[in-house]
């Protein structure tokens, strides 16, 4: 055989591998096709959230809508819980095992696109869903529904819960939800993301400290009587600048970010009020903990320094994720079944035209095509550079998740590309390839009580003895107001 006549015949048995069809059971197969008659449904709910891009703890609307549909199924619902008017807890069934599946809702303030392929703000909004919870929280409610389905019809006992959990771009909604103890009796929590990949891997993420600095001094004409005056901005300059150089002093991991949120009015006044937004992640909690801590004392020096009277409030906290890797194993499995997402003609055309935007710099330009695959499952210490508030959760009781590729491959989070799929029929589809994963490892967990006991003891060998949760973000209230 020539070399060409091998490589044929590996390409010709490679494709004979990718085509074969997973075996799906007969149950299975009816909870396919009952989720697909409903992705329409879902779909509009997700378009409706998408428009109305409410942000953190603003999110009525969109969390109301989430309730009703569940409501309508049957579930009963408990609103406004953990002290925040748009959390809540939808339940269905009786006994244990207990099933929790997460929702998210909330946009991205400062971003917004219209569901094209080419940048096209809308100038009339104020936030856009740049992360796609617009389909995380419609996602997660299709797959409630079809679990409780499946628990009607076969009659098992057990109960599923939905969590409406606002505020996640930096509100820690969950965080609250954790300190009110609303985990202690649910056994294993579900929930997804949306992506530009299909995966299911143990990943972690960094813990977070977020907070606002505020620097008060005196007003005075800055020209005429500048001696008079004392710069609430110039303390606010005065802790960045230490905090830019304390970046040579850190573990090299950290990451350390901000934004002068008030800065004063007019240059020709002193401002007697100033803001700086900051935010703080390391995988490791100790050495998160011990850079805050020096970041304070940056504060104080500042304040010290340009004699105005400093004050912080922590406004966020979260957890590093605390994969387990059993639970991702049965989740990639499950992900596995359902497979990607394949694109009609259209949609091949949007993303080839989006995929256009996003530069061979970022070192992402792939198919469209690859949102059809899913990621090989790896368990080689992966971490997330970014930071969720389902870190919390999966301390207090074991969590796995995945991603579904709602986004044209090679999409970064937080971008107005982002923003444009999740309010397109491929957003649609990544949702329901999450849905329809969820659904399979919830109903595989209810089914073989082993997998939960098995889950359990990796959990609690991965959180180490003596662990003791307590909220990075202390005992303060939900920071409702952290987007006013
Ligand atoms: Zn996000
Ligand atoms: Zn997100």
């Amino acid at each position: 055989m020539t070399l060409h006549q091998l490589t044929f015949l590996a390409v010709g048995l490679l494709s004979i591998q990718l085509r074969a069809q997973p075996t799906l059971t007969k149950e299975q197969q009816e909870v396919l096709s009952g989720l697909d008659g409903k992705s329409s449904h879902y779909g509009t709910l997700s378009k409706q959230i998408w428009d109305w891009a409410e942000v953190g703890y603003q999110e009525e609307k969109s969390s109301a809508l989430l309730q009703q549909e569940l409501t309508k199924e049957g579930f009963s619902v408990k609103a406004g819980v953990a002290g925040i008017p748009t959390a809540f807890v939808a339940t269905f069934g009786s006994g244990k095992p207990v099933i929790g599946i997460l929702a998210e809702y909330d946009a991205l303030p400062g971003i917004t696109q219209d569901a094209t392929p080419e940048r096209k703000p809308i100038d009339s909004k104020k936030a856009g869903h740049a992360c796609g919870h617009n389909l995380f929280g419609p996602g997660s409610v299709a797959s409630a529904i079809a679990v409780k389905n499946w628990l009607q019809k076969t009659g098992k006992t057990g109960t599923i819960q939905l969590y409406g959990t606002p505020a996640e771009e930096g509100g820690s909604g969950k965080v609250y939800m954790v300190r009110e103890g609303m985990f202690t009796n649910t056994d294993v929590v579900l929930h997804w993301h949306p992506a530009d990949r299909n995966g299911a891997d143990p990943s972690t993420s960094l813990a977070n400290i977020t907070a606002k600095f505020r620097f008060r001094g005196i007003a005075a004409h800055a020209a005429a009587s500048p001696e008079r005056g004392r710069s609430a901005l110039d303390g606010v300059e005065s802790m960045n600048y230490m905090i830019n150089m304390m970046r040579e002093h850190i573990p090299s991991d950290t990451r350390i970010h901000y934004v002068i949120t008030k800065g004063g009015e007019a240059p020709n006044v002193v401002p007697d009020f100033a803001e700086v937004y900051y935010y703080v992640r390391h995988k490791n909690r100790t050495i998160l903990q011990d850079v805050w801590k020096r970041m304070v004392k940056a504060a104080e020096g500042a304040g010290l320094g340009t004699e105005t009277k400093m004050e912080y409030e922590i406004i966020g906290g979260v957890y590093n994720l605390l994969p387990v890797e059993s639970l991702s194993k049965l989740m990639h499995k499950n992900l596995s079944l359902v497979g990607g997402v394949t694109y009609s003609p259209e949609e091949t055309k949007f993303a080839e035209k989006m995929g256009e935007s996003f530069g061979a710099s970022f070192g992402s330009i792939r198919k469209p095509v690859e949102a059809a695959t899913v990621s090989p499952f790896s368990n080689n210490d992966l971490l997330s550079s970014a930071s969720t508030d389902v870190g919390d959760v999966s301390w207090v009781v074991p969590t796995v998740g995945l991603s579904a590729a709602t986004w044209v491959p090679g999409t970064a989070a937080h971008s107005w590309q982002a923003v444009a799929s999740s309010g397109t029929s491929i957003g649609v589809k990544g949702m329901m390839v999450a849905a329809k994963s969820l659904t399979f490892t919830a109903i595989d967990l209810f089914k073989d009580p082993a997998l939960i006991q098995k889950a359990k003891s990796d959990w609690q060998q991965a959180r180490g003895a003596g662990f003791q949760y307590e909220a990075l973000l202390g005992n303060r209230k939900p920071a409702l107001d952290y987007r006013k």
